[in-house]
């Protein structure tokens, strides 16, 4: 395959003295080679996914790969035929991914826990005595997950700490697995296990985005696909005989890995659903969304 465009995910942890002045400059660059997507600067490091054209991308590489505050980034490029993000957005935050830690913060640089490399972690998961831990919202494993993983019903990251305080028996005494997207909410998790006394912590090097590039796993053990934050809406991981849909229609209950927003302006809110459902149904979350929306737009006659 020859596709003109490239999309990156990737994160440094790496020390910004001035975070502001530098994501001025790299606006610049980011405007100079046309690249579109998000990218979170902070005092800790940086995390973004960027698309652009192939040779643009190799650019942006290649700068970040000579700056000495973000050299040996494990870069995650995928092809596609174009843009997978609307626009550019480059926002300086107090850290690049948080769990609301207030005072006991610290930095993943200080403290996370061990890494596992595909092959090492696809042993490990056929380990006894061990929680495989997903530490991603439920929205992303609703549509995609390790097979036997423990899926925290929480919407967002900053929740997890109190899960873990509110399930600690699932987890007391177990080796812990825990896994995310492109790895660095994981850097950050892993070391929390590690402070909230738990000792037998492992996370996957890169997160699932490595798993299923790597030649050796090829993704073994994923169910579904992998929730991204793009317009993709998901890639595919799995790819052994064994893959399979794991999520479902809202309606119909079939095999769908179709995330839409609701139409219902208000709501908008994400939920799956087949193609045939909604050109039947309506792009709508449920019937109440759909009422609401066609009693308003009436209402405008
Ligand atoms: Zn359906
Ligand atoms: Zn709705």
């Amino acid at each position: 395959m020859n596709s003109p465009y490239e999309v990156l995910l990737y994160y440094k942890y790496s020390r910004i003295a001035d975070p502001e002045t530098y994501a001025a400059e790299h606006r610049d660059l980011c405007r100079r080679l046309a690249l579109k997507g998000r990218i979170l600067i902070a005092r800790e490091g940086i995390n973004g996914t960027v698309s652009g054209t192939v040779g643009n991308c190799a650019e942006y590489r290649r700068v970040l790969d000579a700056d000495p505050v973000t050299a040996g980034i494990a870069w995650k490029i995928d092809q596609e035929e174009g843009h997978v993000f609307p626009k550019m957005s480059i926002k300086v935050r107090e850290e690049v991914v948080t769990l609301d830690l207030g005072e006991e913060d610290f930095t993943p640089e200080d403290l996370t826990a061990t890494h596992l490399k595909p092959e090492e972690w696809r042993k490990a998961m056929k380990e006894e005595d061990v929680v495989i831990l997903d530490a991603r919202n439920d929205y992303e494993w609703e549509i995609g997950r390790f097979a036997g993983a423990i899926l925290p019903d929480v919407p967002s990251f900053r929740d997890l700490p109190k899960w873990v305080r509110d399930h600690r028996a699932e987890l007391e005494g177990k080796k812990i697995l825990t896994y995310c997207t492109g790895g660095i909410r994981c850097e950050k998790f892993s070391g929390f296990l590690l402070k909230e006394g738990f000792n037998d912590v492992f996370q996957l090097d890169g997160g699932i985005v490595t798993y299923g590039k790597d030649e050796a796993v090829r993704g073994e053990g994923y169910e579904g696909e992998c929730y991204v934050f793009d317009e993709r809406l998901s890639v595919p991981v799995n790819r052994t005989d064994g893959a399979k849909v794991i999520s479902k229609c809202a309606y119909c209950g079939g095999e769908s890995i179709r995330y839409r927003n609701c139409r219902w302006m208000p709501c908008n809110a994400q939920f799956l659903c087949c193609e045939k459902c909604e050109t039947g149904k309506g792009r709508y979350c449920g019937p109440l969304c759909k009422e609401v929306d066609i009693m308003s737009r009436a209402a405008h006659y």
